[in-house]
C-alpha cells in the first residue's frame, strides 16, 4: 500500500496559474491604459498640427487669390470668392478687410461662428510684399475631430488586441517554464512513500534552472532520509531483538522465582521428615475448618496421635532409626485415612488428623483403625523387629458445640490423649468420655 503526500487543497485558494494570470491581467490593463493615453495624446497633437497647417495653407492661398481684387476695391469679386470658399466642407467663415478697415466681403456658412469647433486664421493679404488687407478664415474642425474620435477607438482596439496576444503568449511561456515543472513535481509527490515510510518516487529533473536544482536537492534529501530511516530501522530491529531476549530472560527468571517462592511456601508448611503438613499449617487449617463447622453446622473430629514410649526407640536404636520409625508411622497413618482427612505432624512424635464429617463414633472408629494398624506394624532393624503403639485422643465439634473455637477443640483432643496415656497407652479416648473434672477444665 502506498502512502500519498497530498496537497493541502483546502488551504490553496489561488493556484500559481491563477495568480500569474491575475498579475498579467493587471499589468495588461495598466499597459493598455498608459499606451492608449500616450497614443491618443500623440494623435491629438498630430491632428491639431494638421488643422493648423491646413488653415495656414488655405489662408495663404485665398489671401493670394484676393490680393488684386482687394487693391482694385472689387467688392463684388471679393464677396463671390468668399462665398465660393465657404462652400468647402471645412471652411465655415471668411472675411476680408482692406487697409482702410472696410469690410470688403464676408461669408458665413456656419450658424454660430463662435462654435468651439471653429478655428480662426488671420492672414495678411500681400501684393508685391506690401500688405493690402486682412483675411480672416474660419476652419471647421468638426469632421477632423470626429475622425480623430473614431480613430481613437480603432487605436484602442488594435492596441488591446496586440497586448492581449502578447500577454497570452507570455502566459503560455510562463506556464511552460514555471507552472509545468511545479505541477509535475507536485504530481510526482503524490505517490512517494511506502508502508515502511520509505520514499520510493523521485521528482523528475526537467531543467537545469532553479526548479531542476530544487528537484535534485529534493531527490538527494529523499535518498538521505531513506538511508537514515534504514539505519534507524536496523537499530530499532537490534533493540527489538535485545528487548525480546531480555523479556524471555525476565520471564524465565520470574518463572524460576515463582518456582522458588512456591518451594519456599511449601517448605514453610511442610515437615521435612515425613512430608506431612507441619504444625503451622495445621493451625491454619484447624482455624478454617472449625470456622466452617460453626458456620454450616458441620460435624468434624480432631484426632491427636502420640507414639508411646518413643524416647526408648531412640535410646535403644539411635535417632536415625527413630526417624525411620517416625516416617513409617506417618505413612501408615496416611494410608489409613480418607483423602479428605488432613494429617499433620504437630510435634516430635505427635500427629494430628482432622477428619471431616466424622462424628464421635466415626472418629473413634478411625482412631481405633489407626491404633490397630500401628500396633500391627513392624520396622525392621537388622534382625530385630521394632514395634510401636500409639495413644489417640479424639474431640468432636458439631452443631451442638456452642462457643468452641479451634484452640478449645485442640485442648480437648490433647486432654483425651493424656487420658489414653494415663489409662495405659495404646488406646483411643474421646474427650466426651473422660472424667467430668478434666472435661470441664478443657471447656
Ligand atoms: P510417652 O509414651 O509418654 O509419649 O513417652 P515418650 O517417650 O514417647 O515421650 P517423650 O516426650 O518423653 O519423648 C519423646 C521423644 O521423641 C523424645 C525425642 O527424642 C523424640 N523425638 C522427638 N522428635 C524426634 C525426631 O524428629 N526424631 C527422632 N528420632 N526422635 C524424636
Ligand atoms: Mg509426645
Ligand atoms: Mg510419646
Amino acid at each position: 500500500m502506498l502512502m500519498k503526500i497530498k496537497a493541502p487543497s483546502k488551504s490553496i485558494r489561488l493556484g500559481v496559474r491563477q495568480k500569474v494570470l491575475l498579475v498579467m491581467l493587471s499589468v495588461l490593463l495598466t499597459a493598455l491604459g498608459i499606451s492608449g493615453w500616450l497614443a491618443l495624446k500623440q494623435e491629438r497633437s498630430d491632428t491639431l498640427k494638421e488643422i493648423d497647417q491646413r488653415g495656414t495653407d488655405i489662408s495663404r492661398f485665398v489671401a493670394k487669390s484676393l490680393a488684386y481684387s482687394v487693391v482694385g476695391y472689387d467688392y463684388h469679386t471679393v464677396q463671390l470668392l468668399l462665398d465660393e470658399i465657404t462652400l468647402a466642407d471645412d471652411i465655415g467663415y471668411a472675411k476680408v478687410i482692406n487697409l482702410k478697415g472696410n469690410v470688403m466681403g464676408e461669408s458665413d456658412s456656419f450658424e454660430d461662428i463662435s462654435d468651439s469647433t471653429m478655428v480662426m486664421f488671420v492672414q495678411d493679404i500681400f501684393l508685391e510684399d506690401e500688405v493690402v488687407g486682412k483675411l480672416t478664415l474660419g476652419l471647421d474642425t468638426r469632421n477632423t475631430l470626429n475622425k480623430l474620435e473614431s480613430q481613437k477607438f480603432a487605436l484602442v482596439r488594435r492596441e488591446a488586441l496586440i497586448i492581449i496576444l502578447i500577454a497570452f503568449g507570455e502566459f503560455l511561456a510562463l506556464s511552460y517554464i514555471i507552472i509545468r515543472p511545479v505541477s509535475l513535481m507536485s504530481k510526482s509527490l503524490d505517490s512517494t512513500i511506502d508502508d515502511d515510510g520509505k520514499i520510493i518516487g523521485a521528482i523528475p529533473v526537467l531543467s537545469k534552472d532553479e526548479f531542476g536544482q530544487l528537484a535534485t536537492q529534493f531527490n538527494e534529501l529523499g535518498t538521505q532520509l531513506n538511508d537514515a530511516n534504514a539505519r534507524l530501522q536496523s537499530k530499532i530491529d537490534i533493540a527489538d531483538e535485545e528487548l525480546v531476549k531480555n523479556n524471555r530472560m525476565l520471564l524465565r527468571q520470574s518463572e524460576e522465582l515463582k518456582r522458588i517462592s512456591d518451594e519456599f511456601k511449601k517448605l514453610a508448611i511442610t515437615d521435612s521428615l515425613t512430608m506431612l503438613f507441619n504444625r503451622r499449617r495445621f493451625k491454619e487449617l484447624m482455624e478454617t475448618e472449625v470456622e466452617m463447622s460453626i458456620r454450616h453446622g458441620d460435624t468434624n473430629s480432631l484426632l491427636i496421635i502420640d507414639i508411646d514410649y518413643f524416647k526408648k526407640v531412640n535410646d535403644n536404636y539411635g535417632h536415625p532409626v527413630g526417624d525411620r520409625v517416625l516416617k513409617g508411622v506417618a505413612n501408615l497413618l496416611k494410608t489409613h485415612l480418607r483423602k479428605t482427612d488432613i494429617l499433620c505432624r504437630i510435634g516430635g512424635e505427635e500427629f494430628a488428623a482432622l477428619c471431616k464429617r466424622a462424628n464421635k463414633s466415626a472418629a473413634l472408629a478411625i482412631g481405633e483403625k489407626l491404633r490397630s494398624a500401628v500396633q500391627g506394624c513392624i520396622t525392621r532393624f537388622g534382625d530385630e523387629n521394632i514395634k510401636v503403639t500409639i495413644s489417640v485422643g479424639v474431640a468432636t465439634i458439631d452443631s451442638q458445640s456452642v462457643g468452641i473455637n479451634s484452640d478449645d477443640l485442640y485442648r480437648q483432643a490433647d486432654m483425651a490423649v493424656y487420658c489414653s496415656k494415663d489409662s495405659g497407652r495404646n488406646r483411643v479416648t474421646h474427650f466426651d468420655d473422660i472424667d467430668p473434672p478434666k472435661n470441664n477444665h478443657a471447656k
